[in-house]
């Protein structure tokens, strides 16, 4: 039988974390990011063991507010009241990464087309432009194997995956963990703008190429233009800056 959850006592860093998630939905529903119902960013609720805040099934990112988000714990389950359900098959693929690697605090799933088309290439992501080269090295691969993951499967993930943060799911979409929101928030950005640019590249129909020193100057570069802590903190507020000239709904 199921227990009456009580409404939730919300915490000062639970109210600030729901705040940043809902405006990362918002800002992803303002770039096009999102996919109708579907797909998840997921944020740890700072100073709790086991809970996580995530975007309402059935409604659209550009519905999500910050008092709508469903708390739930590792394993899908509501911590607090909500009107809503959660699509637990996608989560589960987060649960993995959130159970198992303890530096993750917020993960980004996406079915962008960009990122789609970049998964569906044989050759995968490529070292081309400005943007590429921040992630030479850094994407880990994990083939398609079905719409939910099944528990052998996460062994694999994980084991893809290994010590990189940002994996492309072939034939499927892009996923992205970050410290921080702000820290995965940037990340995505630039993948996504990433992939975006390399489709274009690849309809002009030559070959791609992009000298090798080029790409290791710029790694060294990016690896020293913002201090551990601080990534995506100026982006993210500046994202948050234009989706509050919007419509400052997602603030409920
Ligand atoms: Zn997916």
């Amino acid at each position: 039988m199921a227990t009456a959850l009580k409404p939730a006592a919300i915490t000062t860093a639970e109210r600030q974390a729901r705040e940043q998630l809902a405006a990362c939905y918002r800002i992803f529903a303002h770039l096009g990011w999102d996919e109708l119902i579907y797909n998840h960013i997921s944020l740890r609720v700072p100073g709790e063991d086991n809970a996580f805040l995530i975007n309402p099934f059935t409604l659209m990112y550009e519905e999500v507010t910050a008092s709508n988000l469903v708390k739930i714990d590792i394993d899908g389950n509501k911590l607090a009241e909500s009107p809503y359900p959660v699509n637990r098959a996608g989560f589960v693929q987060h649960s993995l990464f959130h159970r198992l690697l303890p530096d993750v605090h917020c993960i980004i799933h996406t079915h962008t087309t960009a990122g789609m088309a970049i998964a569906s290439i044989e050759e995968g992501f490529q070292a081309t432009d400005f943007y590429s080269s921040m992630f030479a090295g850094q994407i880990a691969y994990h083939d398609f194997e079905g719409v939910t993951i099944h528990p052998e499967e996460g062994a694999r993930l994980i084991a893809d995956l290994g010590d990189k943060r940002i994996m492309i799911l072939r034939n499927h979409g892009l996923l992205v963990m970050g410290k921080t929101l702000p820290e995965a928030f940037q990340t995505y950005f630039f993948l996504e703008r990433a992939c975006a640019i390399q489709i274009a590249t690849r309809q002009a129909g030559t070959p791609l190429r992009v000298p090798d020193a080029v790409v290791a100057a710029h790694q060294r570069d990016v690896l020293t233009a913002a201090p551990e802590g601080m990534r995506g903190l100026a982006e993210f507020a500046a994202m948050t800056r234009l989706i509050d000239r919007k419509d400052k709904s997602w603030r409920d």
